[in-house]
């Protein structure tokens, strides 16, 4: 049996799976608060454990894993590790194995992507230390929107300037994208015309015409698009320059806009179960909020449907879009006329995997489709591998 571990390494936490070749989940958990006093969550034959114990960094996460394994099983011997990495820059548009020069250009996009790529790179530091020999694959979050067209992914600013410093469009979410569209696909029997809108804590829209992505959200940051749980998606430029002339510091804008923006800069929490909560309970700022975050997606939306010129399916993802019946009624209300209609009664129903939420017959099937990197990463990791062999 071949199996496949699967790693999303963060600044202060390392998500990890086990996966055989038929795609079946052996074990899974979370070591969280690295750097420190730390804990470790897994789930393996036997159910779920925690257990608390120091976790200096990356390297001694793997290692809590990996002692976690052998007490509670199963068996760790994987042979192939597959690494998300956030941002594949221009040079990798697609899943690579992971040698000294790779792990260099990684740690060269880091400019492009300071709160994301050093942890990954971590991560992949340590587990070619502690799986000497086994092959390590890095699965970016950028490579499925390589595909979009240069229309799609160039700003309007001084061209040299922009291609001198690598300022453009590359989106994220891709691994999510990708695989929420395949499934998709599936599910409706083809490929075609279809919005994915990844609501989770992080959020991005792409437009996927026969399975590529040509538009997204999300752009050279992940700052860009929609509003999220701590950033704010769009804004106009002119208000960061505003910020800066007036008091702030480059740190501080920055702070603003990755951590006290979006649901948590209007209400005070990112968890949007509370926005809901609250709107529900009459809060105004609350109500507002939502407002936003609905008037936002409706946009990208439409600016989608105008690019793929028509559309056959608008799929929701990712903790929001999975779970929250009110945030897809807000984004559907009203657009009838373009074919998008909701079943209330099937939007409501609570279930797992793939289902349609419109009615049958309508022009546009609005679709709940769960997401899973982990499997994506991991279907990426040996497809890799064997096309190296
Ligand atoms: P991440 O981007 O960290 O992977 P998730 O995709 O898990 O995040 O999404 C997290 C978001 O999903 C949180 O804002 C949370 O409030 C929201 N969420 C989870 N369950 C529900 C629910 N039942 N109703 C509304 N929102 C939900």
């Amino acid at each position: 049996m071949t199996t496949v571990l699967v790693v999303n390494s963060g600044s202060s936490s390392l998500k990890y799976q086990l996966l055989d070749d038929a795609e079946q989940v052996l074990a899974s958990g979370l070591v969280e608060r690295i750097g420190g006093e730390g804990t470790i969550t897994h789930r393996g034959p036997g159910g779920e454990v925690s257990v608390a114990a120091p976790v200096p960094d990356h390297a001694g996460a793997l290692a809590l894993m990996a002692a976690t394994f052998a007490e509670h099983g199963p068996v760790l011997a994987p042979d192939v590790v597959g690494h998300r990495v956030v941002h594949g820059g221009e040079r990798f548009s697609a899943p690579v194995l992971v040698d000294a020069e790779v792990e260099a250009a990684v740690e060269e996009l880091s400019v492009l992507a300071p709160l994301h790529n050093p942890p990954g790179l971590l991560g992949i530091r340590a587990a070619r230390a502690a799986f000497p020999g086994v092959p390590q694959v890095a699965v970016f979050d950028t490579a499925f929107h390589a595909t979009m067209p240069p229309e799609a992914t160039t700003y309007a600013i001084d061209a040299e300037l922009a291609a001198e410093r690598g300022i453009r469009r590359y989106g994220f979410h891709g691994t999510s994208h990708e695989y929420v569209s395949q499934a998709a696909a599936a599910f409706l029997g083809g490929a075609g015309r279809f919005v994915v809108l990844h609501l989770g804590n992080g959020a991005s829209a792409c437009a996927v015409s026969d399975g590529r992505s040509i538009a997204t959200s999300m752009g050279l940051t992940p700052l860009e698009g929609l509003v999220m749980g701590t950033r704010g998606g769009d804004l106009d430029p002119g208000a960061v320059l505003h910020l800066l002339r007036t008091g702030s510091t480059v740190e501080e804008v920055d702070t603003l806009l990755n951590r006290r923006s979006g649901l948590t800069g209007l209400t005070g929490s990112g968890d949007l179960r509370d926005v809901l909560a609250a709107a529900g309970a009459g809060d105004e700022r609350a109500e507002r909020a939502l407002g936003v975050y609905a008037h936002r997606v409706r946009g990208y939306v439409g600016a989608y449907l105008a690019h793929l010129g028509g559309l056959d399916a608008l799929v929701f993802t990712a903790g929001v879009g999975e779970n929250s019946p009110e945030v897809r009624a807000r984004v559907c209300a009203g657009l009838g006329h373009l074919g998008i209609e909701l079943d209330p009664a099937r939007n409501e129903a609570r279930g797992r995997g793939v289902r349609r939420i419109s009615p049958d017959d309508t022009p546009v099937a609005v679709l709940v489709v769960p997401t899973d990197e982990e499997l994506q990463i991991a279907r990426h990791a040996l497809r890799t591998v064997a096309a190296a062999r």
